[in-house]
Formats: C-alpha cells, sequence, structure tokens
C-alpha cells in the first residue's frame, strides 16, 4: 500500500538556476538563479524572509502568460504561487461570492462559475493564468473586464508583511491597468481575489463578434455555456488560447494594448488615411469611445503600418492568425521578441504617430527594453 510522502521542507523545494522559460507561454528566458513554488501563506512568508535575510530581489509569477523574461533570466528569487480552492459565500437569492485562491487556475475558476449557472466572467473563458494576476491587469475580452465582478482584493504588503484588503474601487482598475499595475507594481502579492456572480442572469453579449459568432451559430437566446462556448471557439480561430500544440499560440496573448488618443488625434488619423488610401474617403478605422477619448485597434495599426501577419524576424513573428501576438516560433531569445516589438513600435509611430505600449511585464531588464 503506497503512502503519502509528507512535503519536502520549503529549503529543500528551493531550486537553483531554474529555467524560467517553460514557465512562461511565450518560452524565451533564462534561468531564476532561485524558484520556489509556494503552496501556502507560510512558504510565501519564509521564501520572502530568506530573501531579504540574502537582500535578493523578488518575482511573483502566476501562469507566465504575460511575461517575457530577459535571456539573463532573473537574478533573485522568482516565487510562483501555487495555492488553490475557493470558498463561495451567498450573498442573497441574486448573489454569490466566490472567493478563489491567487494560484487557481483562472479558466478553471469560469469554467466552474458557468456549470453553476453564475453569470459575470463568461466572456472571459479562455484567458490563461491564474486567479491573483486577473485584478493586476483588469483582464478583458470580449465586452467583459474583471473589475466589473471583482468585490475585493486580498494581498500581502511585501515590505511590512500585512494583509490588506482592497475593494474594488480602491483597486484604481481601468482598460487593461490597475495600481497593482501602476504606483504599486511589485508591492503587493494577491493571495486571494473575491468575485460577484450572478444567479438567474442572462449571459453578457455586448461585443459584436461574439453576438455574430452566435448569430451565425442561430444561438438566438445563449445560455452561459454557450457564451463560453462561443468565446473559446473565437479565440481558438485567433489563436488565442493557450494551446501547446497550437505554433500559433506560443505567445503573451496581445503584445500591446489597444491606443486610446484624444479626438484631435484620431481625427488626424483619419484625414492621414484618407489622404494614403489606406481606407476609403467615407471609411473610418476601427475605433470605439474611451470616454472622451477614442479607443483604437492596435492589430489594425499594425498592419496598416505594413506589418503583414506572419512577419518573421529570426524566430519571432506576429502571429499569422492575429497581428498584435508576437510568437515564438521555435528557439526564439527573448532578444528576437524584443526586437519585433521595437519594429512594429517604431513602425507605428513613424505611420501614425501614435507610441504602443507593451501589455506584458519585461523580469530580468535591467532597463526597458523596448525605446521610444
Ligand atoms: C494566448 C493568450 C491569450 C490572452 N488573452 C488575454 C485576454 O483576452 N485578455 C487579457 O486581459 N489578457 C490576456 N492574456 C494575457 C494573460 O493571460 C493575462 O494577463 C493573465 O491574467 C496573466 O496571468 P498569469 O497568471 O499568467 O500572470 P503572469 O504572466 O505570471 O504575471 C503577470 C503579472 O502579474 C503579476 N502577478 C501574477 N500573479 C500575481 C500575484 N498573485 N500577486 C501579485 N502579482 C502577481 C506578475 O508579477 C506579473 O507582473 C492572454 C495571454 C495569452 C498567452
Amino acid at each position: 500500500m503506497s503512502q503519502n510522502k509528507p512535503p519536502l521542507p520549503l529549503h529543500e523545494r528551493m531550486v537553483c538556476n531554474h529555467p524560467l522559460a517553460h514557465h512562461t507561454t511565450i518560452g524565451v528566458g533564462g534561468a531564476a538563479r532561485y524558484f520556489l513554488q509556494a503552496q501556502a501563506l507560510e512558504d510565501v512568508r519564509y521564501a520572502l524572509a530568506w530573501a531579504r535575510e540574502r537582500e535578493l530581489p523578488l518575482f511573483v509569477l502566476g501562469g507566465g502568460s504575460n511575461v517575457v523574461v530577459a535571456d539573463s533570466g532573473f537574478p533573485g528569487l522568482v516565487l510562483q504561487l501555487a495555492t488553490r480552492g475557493w470558498r463561495v459565500e451567498q450573498r442573497d437569492a441574486e448573489t454569490v461570492v466566490m472567493h478563489v485562491a491567487s494560484g487557481e487556475r483562472w479558466d478553471y475558476v469560469v469554467e466552474h462559475a458557468v456549470a453553476q449557472g453564475w453569470a459575470g466572467i463568461e466572456c472571459l473563458s479562455g484567458i490563461p493564468g491564474q486567479v491573483g494576476a486577473t485584478p493586476i491587469q483588469n483582464v478583458g475580452a470580449y465586452g467583459q473586464q474583471v473589475s466589473e465582478t471583482i468585490v475585493e482584493v486580498k494581498a500581502l504588503d511585501l515590505a511590512t508583511g500585512q494583509i490588506e484588503t482592497f475593494p474594488s474601487d480602491s483597486c484604481e482598475f481601468g482598460y487593461r491597468t490597475s495600481r497593482f499595475k501602476t504606483r504599486d507594481a511589485g508591492r503587493y502579492l494577491i493571495i486571494e481575489v473575491a468575485y460577484r456572480l450572478f444567479r438567474d442572469a442572462v449571459p453578457s453579449v455586448r461585443y459584436a463578434e461574439l453576438a455574430a459568432y452566435l448569430d451565425e451559430q442561430k444561438i438566438r437566446v445563449p445560455t452561459l455555456a454557450q457564451v463560453r462556448g462561443a468565446v473559446r471557439a473565437i479565440r481558438a480561430r485567433k489563436s488565442m488560447l493557450a494551446d501547446p500544440n497550437d505554433p500559433n499560440a506560443r505567445s503573451c496573448g496581445s503584445f500591446f494594448v489597444n491606443p486610446v488618443v484624444s479626438r484631435e488625434k484620431f481625427e488626424e488619423i483619419v484625414n492621414y488615411c484618407r489622404r494614403k488610401a489606406l481606407i476609403g474617403s467615407d471609411e473610418m478605422p476601427p475605433h470605439y469611445a474611451a470616454g472622451d477619448d477614442v479607443k483604437l485597434s492596435a492589430a489594425w495599426l499594425i498592419e496598416h503600418a505594413g506589418l503583414k501577419r506572419g512577419t518573421r524576424l529570426g524566430a519571432a513573428a506576429l502571429s499569422q492568425k492575429h497581428a498584435l501576438a508576437i510568437v515564438n516560433l521555435g528557439g526564439a531569445k527573448a532578444r528576437d521578441i524584443i526586437a519585433l516589438a521595437q519594429l512594429v513600435r517604431t513602425q507605428v509611430f513613424e505611420r501614425f504617430g501614435v507610441v504602443l505600449q507593451p501589455e506584458p511585464v519585461f523580469v530580468g531588464f535591467e532597463s526597458p527594453p523596448l525605446s521610444d
């Protein structure tokens, strides 16, 4: 009869010179000087004290789907959360709150919510990565973003060791951003996120592409499961599901966020596009209202700056399916990915005067790898 072995003591689970590429979806980068998977909060506290004693920098890694690690690796401790599970609080007849551990796989949470008939995150199906990263850049897709359902974020202040609870309205959520990505970047380790979900609510179909897909399938009144299925199908067509068998999915997803420009700048771009016959005289580039400003499609700008899908630079390429994703064709180095990102950025700026901001987090680089 086999017996479960007790877990190894923490100092024995700490790994030296641990390659990071296989912990990331884009698969580039060097090794972490030290690496530890934290199964519980005590492991995190131990790791923090251990790194502090040795004056080592710390990086918190989730599922590695939004990071580019430098070829030189990371000179300190990389701590990956492996905490799992959730607790469900019944708020009232219509509402439940799921309190989810950070290391839980995000898409598993969505799958569970949909299976229970809880609405609120169905359009966020298929986004790779862990729960703890969802508030960082306020993940969003197909008309939903997590800030609409997050009630609170529980986080450990890495400087003081105190646990703090951030109600949603203090997280400073914006389009693909939050305080955890801006003024508090690297300060907190998120340990739990609470999402408010709705029983017996209709799924959200706000995004034109999603509505068109459901229409194509002749689904008039979709269930949550049908919306989840539709989102996953659309994502699969664009290689936006983390599928190890799909070469176009060896990426960080979108490499750049959609730029938001003033109305005047937008007019300037429209006039330029018409003058250069990039669009017809009564056409507009794809755009969406963003308060008083205008959000543009970064993918459209890239393709109309003369960079076709599949454009290759060494072993890095723009995805064949989506110009916004930079793909590791196999054997790429971080420097290849950065060189292609730089080319895209320069060409879009030269043509449209728009500076594309990268979406992934750069790890282990001595200075920001993309120059303006
Ligand atoms: C194919 C593909 C499709 C994608 N589609 C989308 C999409 O539709 N919408 C979207 O918004 N994003 C998308 N992404 C990007 C990515 O999946 C999300 O940003 C995701 O939330 C990152 O989660 P992660 O666990 O992999 O984080 P990582 O990549 O490991 O880390 C990202 C950042 O979060 C920090 N972090 C992670 N966990 C914690 C924690 N517990 N505490 C503190 N900091 C933490 C890291 O330090 C790092 O700064 C896509 C990526 C891929 C590869």
